[in-house]
């Protein structure tokens, strides 16, 4: 009886343990394992001053998870990276959106809010950085006076799939590929 107490209480501590530092663990993993993500701006005349970093703002209730840039209605937007049109998608929030995965198949960069897609831009179509595959709108839920550009990067799970994977914030990638082009001019 005492040894059968002994192995709940420890398998209880373990548990509990295991349920304080596992996330903590996982949280320290990503920041220092997360290889350096280096993409192109999505829109060209963007400048440091135009971010802002929103990733934990709530937004209708739920964490932002992405950064939202602010341009003139028709703007062109251009693919951050060299990947793969996954999927164009129209949804309530997002209205007209992307998803594009990079060829490695690693990240998942997600645009939204678009007036509407470059012209043959279809499902499964190769893009290279810098092309142009839509532009900027006010679809979803963008308040119809302020275009923009909602921009999102997930690193994409094992199984590869455009609805899920773990959100990584663009701010500090953004600031470091505009930081990028303005030390090499
Ligand atoms: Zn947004």
């Amino acid at each position: 009886m005492k040894s059968c107490d002994w192995t709940l209480r420890t398998s209880a501590a373990i548990l509990f343990l295991a349920f304080i530092f596992g996330p903590l663990c996982k949280q320290i993993v990503a920041s220092v394992a997360e290889p350096a993500v280096h993409i192109a701006p999505p829109i060209t005349s963007l400048r440091i001053s135009d971010l802002h970093d929103s990733f934990d703002e709530l937004h209708f209730g739920h964490r932002h998870e992405a950064i939202d840039i602010m341009e003139p209605l028709g703007t062109p937007i251009h693919a951050v990276d060299d990947g793969t049109i996954r999927k164009l998608f129209l949804s309530r929030a997002g209205g007209k959106t992307i998803y594009e995965f990079d060829n490695a198949g690693l990240y998942c960069y997600y645009y939204a809010h678009l007036d509407h897609y470059a012209d043959d831009l279809r499902e499964g179509m190769p893009v290279i950085r810098g092309q142009v595959i839509g532009y900027v709108g006010t679809t979803g839920d963008a308040s119809p006076d302020a275009a923009q550009l909602h921009f999102a990067i997930s690193r994409l799970d094992t199984d590869r799939l455009w609805w899920k994977g773990t959100p990584i914030n663009p701010y500090p990638i953004l600031l470091e590929a505009l930081m990028r082009i303005s030390s090499s001019v």
